[in-house]
């Protein structure tokens, strides 16, 4: 018998966010009994909840340069351990707004938004919010979530100047060993931009991101 998978449903509007964030990649909704399950969660006091089982893995980063720092649990959905799901895109995004403020809206469980890796302009300083092995929500479609790793890029679509050498060079470097990870082929078919997801109506990384010279960084790792 196939597992059951869990799929999307509409979100009840009293459970809506009713600010719409740049970063909102939220359509189509988690299953309403994750909500719920974590609007639950969210109201018993932090020292009350368990520990993590004996022997569990410790949180922390998959790709070791990154910094973990984790998106709330009410913004992703956890992996399904009985169900593998095979990975093979890379997403790239750029964030429309700062990278400390991405991060606090990924941390923030009514924003209902995450993505894997957040990647600083400045010096290319990375971020992992959630685990690789979880389905984060970015894409905009619960079908490229599924297979995909989201890594979102501290800029504005017509800022190009935000897009720095390190950040390039950072960013082709994680996407290399996600790639690696994951046996995706390192091609413009598998790393993608969230413009390419179908039904997308964000335009990100937009024409500012310079694909031939970040595909080529890629490959040179
Ligand atoms: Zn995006």
């Amino acid at each position: 018998m196939r597992p059951h998978r869990p799929r999307p449903a509409p979100v009840p509007s009293a459970l809506d966010d009713t600010e719409r964030h740049p970063l909102d990649h939220t359509s189509p909704r988690p299953a309403r009994r994750l909500i719920l399950q974590a609007t639950a969660l969210a109201a018993v006091p932090y020292a009350l909840l368990p520990g993590p089982p004996a022997g569990a893995r410790a949180p922390g980063p998959d790709h070791p340069p990154a910094e973990w720092r984790p998106a709330s649990t009410a913004n992703y959905t956890k992996g399904d351990r009985s169900a593998p799901r095979p990975v093979d895109r890379v997403i790239i995004h750029v964030t429309q707004t700062q990278y400390t403020n991405t991060l606090f809206v990924f941390a923030n469980p009514r924003k209902k938004v995450s993505a894997h890796y957040v990647v600083r302009s400045a010096d290319g300083h990375t971020s992992q919010c959630v685990r690789e092995s979880d389905i984060a929500w970015h894409a905009g479609d619960w079908a490229h979530n599924t297979r995909s790793i989201g890594i979102e890029h501290e800029g504005w679509v017509d800022r190009p100047d935000y897009f720095t050498d390190v950040m390039y060079e950072t960013s082709a470097r994680l996407t290399a060993a996600v790639c690696a990870r994951h046996g995706i082929p390192t091609d413009r078919a598998h790393i993608i931009g969230h413009h390419e997801v179908p039904g997308s109506d964000h335009t990100d990384p937009g024409p500012g991101w310079d694909w031939s010279r970040y595909i080529r960084l890629v490959n040179a790792v």
